[in-house]
């Protein structure tokens, strides 16, 4: 379908209006139009939309000018106005919130996913979740907006097709959307875990106010959600954000993608364990309270306790928590050279490092840049935590719909 260009216009007017009412709680109609630089008389008519619509209240009476005059009316954004599904196909499990337009959760809930019953079994499961909280939510079923879907793999969004899910045996080309929208009557929207970590930070996260920034998530592998004028980048096969395999070091680790150095080798929880066992032994270290905990017991250390060592003063997480910085900052001064973000968000295990990670992070991007530009570099720790891909998939509904 075309749409034409006043049509078009018109839309985009709505979404800024939009926008500056969600993030300016009780703003006037001059406010707005001074904010976006259109007439009164269009931001009139955008909000008397709006508020047929529903999603905009006119609530209360502003101060009068200095000069006197009428009291402006004060305009709200009405998150009750409607209703949104976030959810996240895991291996082990699928998550689903359901949440008001402000993503305040109303009902939150998971079930256990085995990869080995197939994907016609897995999708029944997922509308069956769906209808669950949608029932618990005691919401009318026509304000739900949309569902949006967070997988683990690559995803042709704009068809609503998951291309492949690896570690899954059976999902190649599904249909996800289709099958979904025809069970549940509403829109539906997927796409790639870290494009929903992106999606979280610009609608309620810290992106909120900033149109070019990356996440970066690392646990295992390692992915990043890009989003440049405010918009996701995809890439021409849907692979934008996958960062894990650039090869940074060429005598590096062994990668799961049968390469040596890949970025993601050189910082996943798999690195610090092989540091850990590469280095546990030295004299140097016989005192290490991380070695009298995680050697020859079995244990496998998480990159939180690995944090929570380094900050109780060992000496082996100093070195681990040091050379994996490195590689850190070496990775993302190599993205940042690439499109130059105005914010990094760091996610999963990793926002928890505190501000020496972080500081070290920093100082080894900077010194990798050619021109001193070092003063560009910010990063900064996701506060969405575990629920950072099912506040993104509900997100990604707004996106798409309001
Ligand atoms: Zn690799």
């Amino acid at each position: 379908m075309k749409i034409s260009k006043p049509e078009l216009i018109r839309k985009i007017n709505r979404k800024l209006v939009l926008d500056v009412i969600r993030k300016n709680p009780l703003c006037t109609k001059s406010y707005i139009s001074k904010k976006l630089g259109c007439s009164r008389q269009t931001v009139s008519i955008i909000v008397s939309n709006l508020n047929d619509e529903g999603l905009v209240l006119k609530n209360g009476i502003g101060e009068s000018t200095k000069e006197g005059g009428k009291k402006p009316a004060l305009v709200e954004f009405n998150p009750k106005a409607g209703y949104i599904i976030g959810s996240m196909l895991g291996r082990s499990s699928i998550g689903a919130i359901l949440t008001d337009l402000n993503a305040n959760i109303i009902v939150e809930k998971a079930i256990p996913n085995s990869i080995e019953s197939g994907h016609k079994a897995i999708i029944s499961n997922m509308v069956k979740l769906f209808e669950e909280i949608i029932k618990e939510s005691e919401i009318e079923k026509k304000k739900l907006l949309g569902v949006g879907i967070g997988v683990q793999g690559i995803v042709s969004p704009n068809d609503g097709i998951v291309v492949a899910l690896p570690h899954y045996p059976d999902w190649i080309n599904i249909p996800l959307v289709n099958i979904i929208k025809d069970e549940l009557g509403c829109e539906v929207f997927i796409d790639n875990e870290n494009r929903m970590r992106g999606y979280g930070e610009k609608w309620f996260g810290l992106a909120v106010n900033t149109d070019d920034f990356l996440t970066i998530y690392a646990k295992e592998g390692l992915g990043a959600g890009v989003f440049i004028n405010g918009k996701c980048v995809m890439g021409r096969n849907f692979l934008s954000g996958e960062i894990g395999h650039i090869r940074l070091d060429a005598d590096g680790p062994d990668c799961v993608c049968g390469n040596k150095g890949c970025f993601e080798s050189l910082v996943n929880v798999a690195r610090i364990r092989q540091i850990f066992n590469e280095k546990s032994g030295l004299d140097e270290f016989r005192d290490s309270l991380l070695v009298k905990k995680f050697k020859d017991n079995n244990l496998e250390i998480m990159i939180e306790e690995l944090f929570d060592y380094f900050y109780k003063g060992d000496n082996l997480a100093k070195l681990i928590v040091d050379e994996i910085s490195y590689w850190f900052g070496i990775g993302i001064s190599v993205i940042s050279s690439v499109i130059d973000p105005g914010l990094i968000i760091i996610h999963g295990p990793y926002s928890f490092g505190g501000d020496y990670f972080k500081k070290k992070v920093i100082e080894n991007a900077e010194k990798n840049f050619l021109l001193n530009i070092s003063k560009e570099v910010n990063i900064v720790y996701s506060k969405l935590e575990k629920k950072a891909v099912l506040i993104g998939s509900a997100s990604i509904v707004l996106e798409k719909v309001l």
